[in-house]
């Protein structure tokens, strides 16, 4: 940490100098230049700072304390606390949070706590309503999202990025809202607006006195994060709607979750709208193939953002992918089948995969196929056979290695973090000694390649 500076000068500066390079010339170097997590603070002017984190923690001054938008993740909190006392010691009386995502909520712990410690009341906590319900449904579901966490940031939840132990504790809203509300931050007024998105709780922040925005993880310097696999819904339609009604505010500054701040009123514009145009052609496109009867698997093969936007430095698929957006659009509109008949209630997968090991002589000759294919560049089809040969004889060492080598190709070909900690965590459950879990992640992973967002997203 660097410390703090005024307004116009130093890392607020610094941030905004690179924002708009990388937008205005179509720069991209790399995802760890456009997400910094690394516990600076930023001064914006006026009483409003940010700290980067992960998430980022937004303070704004006002009303004889601090109001804060996000508190960051559980591990990276305490950092980011005492970066933010470098900039004010003043006391926290509102906690606003933009959804119910752990990166999000897991400080407010340590800024409730450091309140009662001085002897203060207890910040005021503001979210949409349904922040409280997604609590909820992380106590019912603690050990899918423990597993799947881990998974999904591999090597990452062991550095202290996204939660190695799913938390068991919340602090929950006690003020909250439905569509809209306005709150009084000492003379200025400050905006809730709700939207779905990347959730069903999501809120963000309009300061009209401003023209500030604080959008959450509405824009997050990384492909929408709309197609998740392994998370409930997420609704990629309404998440343009909300980036278009954010650029109807014409806003000046934006302040995002993740990712670096954007300053000036066109370069904001033209960020919103090029993230809004390629979640409604991914919307527009798989519809209309639904509507004409398509399968799932065809409409995963032919929908794509358009070209000239995938590139944009602030749309590089190295978190989510497209591809996994079409089948939540699919999910969302549709329903779980995906069009083929045989899917509906399909025979077991050992059993099929053992009906297809005995046509050609054998799971070995699915496993050497499967190596082949991988060698030859054919992943996706070397996975799906590296997959039936160790369904069809679990036991085989010989099978495992071949799963395990097929996975580690696949893994080290892939660019998004989900993809790769998906197909990491299947090469490292075959590799030899494992116990077959889920969650060990790949040991020769650099540090945080994918862009730093944090989870549970
Ligand atoms: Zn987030």
């Amino acid at each position: 940490m660097t410390g703090v500076e005024r307004a116009g000068s130093g890392v607020a500066a610094e941030l905004l100098e690179a924002s708009s390079r990388y937008i205005d010339e179509g720069i991209f170097e790399g995802a760890a230049s456009v997400s910094p997590i690394d516990g600076r603070v930023g001064d914006f002017g006026g009483g409003v700072a940010l700290v980067l984190s992960f998430s980022h923690v937004i303070a704004v001054e006002g009303g004889g304390g601090l109001a804060l938008v996000d508190t960051s993740s559980p591990s990276l909190a305490p950092r980011a606390r005492t970066a933010l006392r470098t900039w004010s010691d003043a006391p926290v009386r509102t906690i606003i949070y933009t959804h119910g995502h752990v990166d999000h909520v897991g400080g407010a712990r340590l800024f409730s706590d450091e309140a009662a410690d001085a002897g203060e009341a207890r910040p005021r906590v503001v979210a949409h309503e349904a922040v409280d319900d997604r609590f909820s449904r992380y106590d019912l579901t603690h050990g899918y999202n423990a597993l799947i966490n881990a998974r999904q940031f591999g090597r990452r939840a062991a550095l202290g990025v996204g939660q190695g132990d799913w938390p068991t504790e919340w602090v929950r809203p006690d003020t909250t809202f439905s569509a809209r509300m306005t709150l009084r931050l000492g003379g200025e007024v400050v905006e809730l607006r709700h939207a779905r998105g990347e959730t069903d709780d999501h809120a963000w922040l309009w300061m009209p006195d401003r023209r500030i925005i604080c959008g959450g993880d509405f824009l997050t310097w990384v492909f929408p994060n709309a197609g998740n696999p392994q998370k409930v819904q997420r609704y990629p339609g309404e998440w343009a709607l909300a980036l278009r009604e954010m650029a109807s505010l014409h806003p000046e500054l934006f302040l995002p979750a993740h990712g670096l701040p954007i300053s000036g009123a066109e370069r904001v514009a033209r960020v919103l709208d090029d993230i809004a145009t390629a979640l409604e052609s991914l919307v527009t496109q798989t519809v209309a193939l639904m509507n004409a009867g398509a399968r799932l698997d065809d409409v995963v093969r032919e929908v794509r953002v358009p070209a000239e936007l995938a590139d944009r430095p602030y749309l590089r698929a190295t978190y989510d992918e497209p591809e996994f957006v079409v089948r939540n659009i699919w999910r969302l509109y549709g329903g779980w089948w995906d069009g083929d008949p045989a899917h509906l209630k399909p025979a077991g997968a050992a059993e099929l995969a053992a009906e297809l090991a005995d046509l050609v002589g054998g799971a070995g000759r699915l496993a050497s196929r499967a190596t082949d294919l991988a060698a030859a560049g054919d992943l996706r089809l070397a996975c799906h056979l590296a997959e039936l040969a160790t369904q069809a004889a679990p036991a085989s060492a010989e099978c495992q290695a071949a799963r395990a080598e097929v996975y580690r190709a696949r893994r080290d070909g892939e660019v998004s973090l989900m993809a790769r900690g998906i197909f990491g965590a299947a090469a490292e459950a075959s590799a030899p000694g494992s116990t077959g879990g889920p969650t060990g992640g790949p040991t020769d992973e650099p540090a945080l390649p994918a862009g730093p967002k944090g989870e549970g997203d």
